[in-house]
């Protein structure tokens, strides 16, 4: 079966999150006939696979990462053809994740079949972790399958995860890093009271106003080579005691961050409080960490996967930092080697998801050859 056969199944199968329909029961069976040992891993209500293709003389392990979770379908009546019923039209393959991210699991899978037939004895083993709640919390996916990991005294050297990291061409564009993500949530208190009163009252949202403008203003970093400067974001404000005439009690206010390797979580939450502090302040504040930045800027990974793009497609891809997070994160945090390539993100979540048929392809070819190049470069310790 091609690439495009089984990201067509795949995409029949309505696996929203946390639901997988079947989508790793289909891949545990290629896999384990492929000679994989499958363990399938349900952590609260999520489904994860491991699966594991074993080399004789070396722990050194690469791994394919990514989710058969899928975000809603949205309003069915925007789309042109059933979100969750494959359809070709065109060079283009439609339906929900065709290109976030089923056709990437697909294109890991053929790949690996086709490494494996021509090369039986790779240097190195292989794995596959596919998690089912990437698109959700991400507390019983990837992180709990990497505990699990841990336990059996396992360590992944490189990682690539299947994610749509291109722009207009496959791989012309491929993630190294992601900025991290923190935010506060943080309540001011005053005293409320009538507005004809000031006096007898102490605003509080004239209180955080003049810090949430300078915060917004600050230049928190210059940013460096691989990431861009730090963006401080306020995403919601909350008071008012319901009257126009009421100073009211409290402000609420939360707050993100999308951070480089330039600033830490622990300086930027310092640098809050220290503020608060200085403005004497009555406060709580609590902080949420999605996860720290992460950078593979240089490594057997990163050459490998680059030589193997400039071979498939002919040009180099540009390393980028930028989009959102993804599970690379807690991958990374574990000492890999990690990056993302995958195809286009130009229909991501949206309404009519496609991806190019002759994309699926190259992928195919790519991570081929990436299996090929790792094969020759690593030396079997
Ligand atoms: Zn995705």
């Amino acid at each position: 079966m091609n690439v495009i056969e089984l990201t067509k199944e795949l995409i029949n199968k309505a696996s929203v999150t946390p639901v997988d329909a079947g989508c790793q029961q289909l891949l545990g069976e290629r896999l384990t006939a492929l000679g994989f040992q499958v363990a399938h891993l349900r952590f609260g209500d999520v489904d994860n696979l491991w699966a594991q293709w074993y080399s004789d003389n070396t722990t050194a392990l690469w791994v394919f990462a990514g989710h058969t979770d899928v975000v809603p379908a949205g309003d069915e009546s925007r789309w042109h053809t059933p979100p969750f019923q494959a359809t070709e039209k065109e060079g283009l393959l439609y339906g929900r994740g065709a290109s976030d991210m089923k056709g990437g699991v697909a294109a890991m899978v053929v790949a690996c079949e086709q490494f494996l037939a021509q090369q039986p004895k790779p240097p190195f083993n292989i794995g596959f972790l596919i998690t089912g709640d990437e698109e959700g919390v991400a507390i019983n996916g990837t992180v709990k399958v990497l505990d699990w990991l841990k336990e059996r005294g396992q360590k992944i050297d490189w990682c690539v995860l299947g994610e749509p990291s291109s722009q207009t061409a496959v791989a012309d564009e491929i993630k190294v890093g992601r900025r991290g993500s923190l935010t506060g949530r943080l309540t001011i208190n005053g005293q409320q009271g009538h507005v004809a009163y000031p006096h007898l009252a102490d605003n509080p949202i004239h209180r955080i106003a003049p810090l949430l403008a300078q915060w917004s203003a600050l230049a928190w970093d210059n940013g460096n080579e691989f990431f861009p400067p730090t963006g401080f974001q306020i995403t919601a404000v909350q008071a008012g005691a319901g009257a126009d005439n009421v100073i009211p009690a409290s402000i609420a206010v939360t707050f993100n961050f999308r951070y480089g390797t330039a600033l830490t979580a622990e300086g930027i939450q310092q640098k809050i409080v220290e503020d608060l502090q200085q403005h004497q302040l009555d406060y709580q504040l609590s902080w949420h960490y999605s996860g720290a930045p992460f950078l593979t800027q240089t490594g057997l990974l990163l050459a490998v996967a680059q030589q193997a793009i400039v071979d498939v497609c002919g040009y180099a891809p540009k390393l980028s930092t930028s989009g959102g997070t993804s599970d690379g994160r807690f991958i990374a945090a574990t000492g890999a080697q990690v990056l993302e390539c995958g195809v286009s993100n130009a229909t991501i979540h949206k309404s009519n998801e496609s991806v190019a048929i002759a994309d699926l392809y190259q992928l195919v070819r790519i991570y081929h050859k990436m299996l090929q190049g790792l094969s020759i470069a690593h030396d079997v310790p």
